[in-house]
């Protein structure tokens, strides 16, 4: 993959982990940093402690882009970083889900989370559904 900071370009630093309740979870996106090449990226997320999991893509993108075909690819260089700062080819989302929704079950045992905190939009629709029925 090649270094992109010859294209003036920056990494994007993004952590991305499941939420939203145990039955529809979905991908939730933060980006935490900016760095200029992708070491440096990598550098700052080995820094940094999150939960087993999670993980974090690295975006190469170049601002205020006038090629076209560069800008057409931008953002489409997506490096995989594991929970623990190892580049991987793709995050394993079975275990990462398992992972959620073993995290979500400890935090509703200890009272951290009530049952109600675990429910999103479309559960409470579908209550609402059975209530008139
Ligand atoms: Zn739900």
């Amino acid at each position: 993959m090649p270094e992109r900071k010859e294209l003036g370009g920056v990494w994007i630093v993004t952590h991305v982990e499941y939420a939203g309740c145990t039955t529809h979870p979905h991908l939730d996106r933060m980006v935490f940093h900016v760095a200029s090449t992708r070491r440096a990226a990598l550098a700052w997320i080995r820094k940094i402690h999150v939960e087993p999991g999670t993980w974090w893509e690295l975006l190469a993108f170049e601002p205020d882009c006038v090629d076209r075909e560069r800008d057409e690819t931008n953002a489409m260089t997506v490096v995989h970083v594991d929970a623990r700062g190892n580049v991987v080819r793709a995050p394993n989302r079975t275990v990462a889900r398992a992972t959620f929704a073993a995290r979500r079950a400890r935090e509703l045992a200890s009272r951290i989370l009530t049952r109600d905190d675990d429910r999103c939009a479309f559960c409470r629709r579908a209550t609402k559904r059975k209530r008139r029925a």
